[in-house]
């Protein structure tokens, strides 16, 4: 990754972080209006259940993905950026334009796959 390109992926990543955290903040601040009462009657409290336990998993993966987002802020920081977690080879620049996130080579991330199953 030259430094231009690293400054992209930085951008993109900025943007994807206010992202989750915009549409964060607006669950939460849409939550505080969730009243059982303004469910129409043929909405049971099971499918309600459904509903919420949907917005809790959301949350969950946007939350896994802003910790790798800050994760891939720190690394640009320490001038780590594109080097792989495992064996230390510059990741693909194809690889972190498609997934500015990834911490594995594609060697390695295909090991580690294998590996899990
Ligand atoms: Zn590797």
């Amino acid at each position: 990754m030259s430094p231009a390109e690293t400054e992209e992926l930085r951008g993109i990543l900025e943007e994807t972080r206010s992202k989750l955290i915009a549409s964060a903040r607006a669950a939460v601040s849409g939550g505080v209006h969730l009243d059982p009462d303004d469910f129409p009657d043929e909405i049971d409290s099971a499918s309600l259940d459904a509903t919420l336990a949907f917005v809790g998993r959301l949350r969950e993966r946007e939350q896994a993905l802003l910790r790798k987002i800050d994760a891939a802020l720190a690394r640009i920081e320490q001038g780590s950026f594109g080097d792989c977690s495992v064996c230390g080879d510059p990741i693909a620049a194809q690889r972190l334009r498609a997934r500015p996130v990834a911490t594995l080579c594609i060697d390695c991330k295909s090991e580690q796959e294998a590996h899990e199953g």
